[in-house]
């Protein structure tokens, strides 16, 4: 360069790095609830977002008991209570409009003896991007909490043990450095954090269908009895139509769509659906506020950690949405990896040993529980295979005739995870046979 011209051109950047203890990659609702448990447990964390706010796309509108009680833990459940809506009839099961919408069995939070269960309602409903605002303010609200939005991973190096974490991302006006102590990837289904690690994806996408997502503003209660949750039955309408939160909040409709149906096509079989779904006067009259269509997946990662990198919900398993147990299983894993974090930097624990454990538990919880549930909750809705009809038959038989079977899944649904990983001082909580399976079995250790 002409000497002349260095007063003008400007001096080449300092490479700077920016530190935490630990980096967590995606403000979904799983990577904020890691965040604020860490912060309230005094861990300097530092969130990387790709997007410029929480994602806003209609997904997960139903939070279980079981969850409820790990977003009380953190304080959050006043906010989660207040802006959502609780169901407090159960969940009906019932033909689709088009086949005359009779009830087939109903799960009655009414029929649950008064005071069996800590929470006696079947959930929260409330759309998941409100769920993910409420706990970003909570964590705003902590001194050692950062966050950097408009930053997308872009890769990460590991050196040696002793050595910190290097991450990459691309900001808003170029790359940007980072370095910590652990990485959380908590980036979703298509987690980048996992491909750069080539971390397989494993197990299988549903092909007999696709599934919309739509959100619409319709008076499901005022004609024909839904209630807040409702699953139609059908080998083709099969569909979930259900509150996305208090008031008037738009409902959920979720229905499938074959696979042979071209993406530019997928969105049009809409009306020609809710004209086989909603019930109530025609023509119809409803306002349609969003409708994506998505793949779903059963698929787990081959392991949940390499080195001082954790994955972490979605960006760990995906399962299809039937029955709510993607984001709840993320959750749990939140906590569970926070309250290792927790031990580590706190309690100096022996910190390899106790993340291959949340990594071993963790993905045992998904293989064992959520893979199987959910697969059920999807066949009990869509399937007519002559075994899995015999097997829903039995259920519903159960549900109508036998008054204990409420009490039962108020039960299951309330189970208190024995939480073998919080810290000492704050596991009093007695365990529980199926808390033991969700939380992972106490026989898979390592
Ligand atoms: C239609 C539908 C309905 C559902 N209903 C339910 C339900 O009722 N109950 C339930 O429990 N589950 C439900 N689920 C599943 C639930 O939505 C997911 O389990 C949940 O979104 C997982 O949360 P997460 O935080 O792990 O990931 P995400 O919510 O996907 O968040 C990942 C975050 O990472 C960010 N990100 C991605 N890549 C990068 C990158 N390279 N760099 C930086 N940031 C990045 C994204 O922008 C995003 O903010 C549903 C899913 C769908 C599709």
């Amino acid at each position: 360069m002409n000497p002349n011209y260095a007063s003008i051109v400007p001096t080449a950047d300092e490479t700077s790095i920016e530190h935490a203890q630990v980096i967590i990659v995606g403000a979904g609702p799983v990577g904020l609830l890691a965040a604020l448990k860490l912060a309230q447990g005094g861990i300097d964390v530092l969130l990387v977002e790709a997007d410029k706010q929480v994602l806003q796309s209609p997904r997960a509108t139903t939070y279980m008991p079981i969850v409820l009680n790990e977003l009380e833990k953190v304080g959050l459940f006043p906010d989660i209570e207040k802006a959502g809506h609780k169901n407090k009839e159960g969940i009906i099961f019932r033909k689709s409009h088009a086949k005359g919408g009779e009830t087939l069995a109903q799960l009655k939070m009414a029929q649950v003896p008064k005071g069996s269960v800590k929470y006696d309602f079947a959930g929260i409903h409330l759309g998941q991007q409100t769920l993910a605002e409420i706990i970003l303010s909570h964590c705003e609200k902590q001194k050692t909490f950062r966050i950097r939005w408009g930053h997308r991973f872009a890769g990460v190096k590991q050196s040696g043990e002793a050595d910190p974490v290097s991450v990459t991302c691309v900001g808003p006006v170029g790359e940007k450095f980072f370095s910590c102590d652990y990485l959380i990837a908590a980036d979703g289904a298509g987690s980048a954090v996992r491909r750069s690690l080539c971390i397989p994806f494993e197990g299988f996408t549903w092909q007999d269908f696709r599934f919309v997502a739509s959100n619409v503003k319709y008076d499901f209660e005022g004609y024909g009895g839904f209630t807040t949750a409702n699953m139609i039955v059908d080998e083709e309408d099969w569909a979930v139509i259900a509150r996305t939160g208090p008031g008037d909040a738009p409902w959920r409709v979720a229905f499938g769509v074959r696979t042979d149906i071209p993406e530019a096509d997928i969105l049009k079989q809409l009306p020609a659906k809710y004209e086989r779904l909603l019930p109530g006067p025609r023509p119809l009259k409803y306002e349609l506020v969003s409708a994506n269509p998505y793949w779903a997946h059963q698929r787990v990662a081959a392991t949940f950690k390499v080195g001082k990198v954790l994955l972490c919900g979605d960006a760990g398993h995906s399962n299809n949405p039937i029955g709510g147990l993607g984001l709840t299983t993320g959750l749990l894993d939140a906590a569970a990896l926070a309250n290792c974090f927790l031990r580590i930097y706190n309690h100096n624990e022996y910190a390899d040993a106790l993340l291959e454990r949340y990594a071993k538990v963790r993905r045992d919880a998904w293989i064992n529980y959520t893979d199987p549930q959910s697969i059920d909750f999807k066949l009990r809705v869509h399937s007519f295979h002559p075994e899995v009809q015999a097997a829903r038959d039995g259920f519903f038989n159960a549900l109508n005739t036998d008054p204990s079977m409420h009490l039962k899944m108020a039960t299951m649904m309330n189970e208190v995870i024995e939480d073998e990983f919080a810290l000492p001082e704050l596991n009093g909580l007695p365990g529980t046979e199926a808390n033991d399976i969700i939380q992972g079995s106490k026989s898979g250790k390592d």
